[in-house]
């Protein structure tokens, strides 16, 4: 063999992924609060409905590619709350986005202020539930400038906020999300800090947040790991994601996490909040999120500016058999 790559290398250390039986948990419904669906496929969106996923937040993020200037911003903005949406609703799923200056951008000072300026445009939008996602990367002074320039906003618009925590030094950098957010005035409860592990699930919940947690394939963060920490402190304020973007990722891992949660004997109580009512819960703070508008069936025959997912009268395809997560 030519290329031994490094996620054949991982899952030989992190042991053999479990098997994921969808009828573990057919007939459930599923909402995925982060999942970066711009840079998914039509094949992810089918299998996400095939499982159950009715309805997902995308949060605004950064692109791979460094952004050249504004226009960037204002299309990718224009394109989550329009071209993206219409995509999801052509599998008859319901599309939200969060709206922000995202970390890892934040340190582009010169278009950062530019940024900051037509935030107020996208906010108010239809189908925008919350300021997100936003925090820290680094741990940058310009980071913290941003962080706190958006929580303003937030409280002015009556947003949630969708907090980015930093892969390094997390426990800290969450930390500080959380004082900075309690500092400008935010009630916990409207703030949902992402990307939690076991180092700070326990205080993000203590000080009334809600604690998000991202399910990454291949990592420790696995589904394992997950069913644990809800028979450990429970499901209320808890809420599982994908987090899937251009990267390595599983935009199933919200049903599978909550299959592997039945197989370990959790309550389908307790699957329903960590994996659907939770998530609800928290955003539709922002008055946008109606359960009725989750049923829609998709309308193959709409289009969006005169486009169309379709080619030459073609129907998204059909189920295709599922993967797993280790
Ligand atoms: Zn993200």
């Amino acid at each position: 063999m030519c290329c031994s790559s490094s996620i054949a290398r991982d899952k030989a250390t992190m042991g053999e992924p479990e098997a994921f039986d969808i009828s573990a948990v057919k007939g459930m419904k599923f909402f995925d609060p982060h999942v970066h669906m711009t840079s998914r496929t039509t094949d992810d969106y089918q299998a996400m409905a095939d499982a159950g996923v009715v309805a997902l937040i995308e949060p605004a993020f950064w692109l791979g590619q460094p952004r050249t200037g504004l226009d960037s911003f204002r299309d990718y903005y224009s394109s989550l709350i329009g071209w993206e949406r219409f995509r999801s609703s052509q599998f008859g799923i319901k599309h939200y986005c969060t709206i922000g200056l995202n970390s890892r951008e934040a340190n582009n000072e010169s278009l950062a202020e530019q940024v900051m300026e037509i935030l107020p445009l996208f906010i108010y939008k239809e189908g925008v539930v919350g300021i997100g996602e936003i925090g820290f990367d680094d741990q940058t002074a310009a980071e913290e400038k941003y962080y706190r320039l958006q929580l303003e906003l937030a409280k002015e618009a009556g947003l949630p906020v969708q907090v980015h925590t930093p892969h390094r030094d997390k426990k800290k950098g969450t930390q500080r999300s959380m004082d900075i957010a309690l500092e400008h005035g935010l009630d916990p409860y409207q703030v949902i800090i992402d990307h939690n592990n076991e180092e700070t699930v326990k205080e993000v919940l203590d000080r009334g947040f809600f604690a998000a947690f991202t399910i990454y394939p291949f990592t420790k963060m696995g589904n394992e790991r997950m069913v644990e920490i809800v028979k450990q402190y429970g499901a209320e304020r808890i809420m599982v994601n994908s987090a899937a973007d251009w990267g390595i990722s599983d935009p199933l891992a919200v049903p599978k996490t909550a299959a592997l949660m039945k197989m370990r004997g959790l309550s389908d109580q307790d699957i329903e909040l960590v994996t659907y009512r939770n998530a609800i819960t928290a955003f539709a703070q922002s008055g946008q999120i109606d359960e009725a508008d989750f049923n829609a069936q998709a309308d193959l025959t709409e289009k969006f500016e005169g486009n169309t997912i379709l080619r030459g009268g073609q129907q998204p395809r059909p189920d295709k058999s599922s993967i797993i997560i280790s």
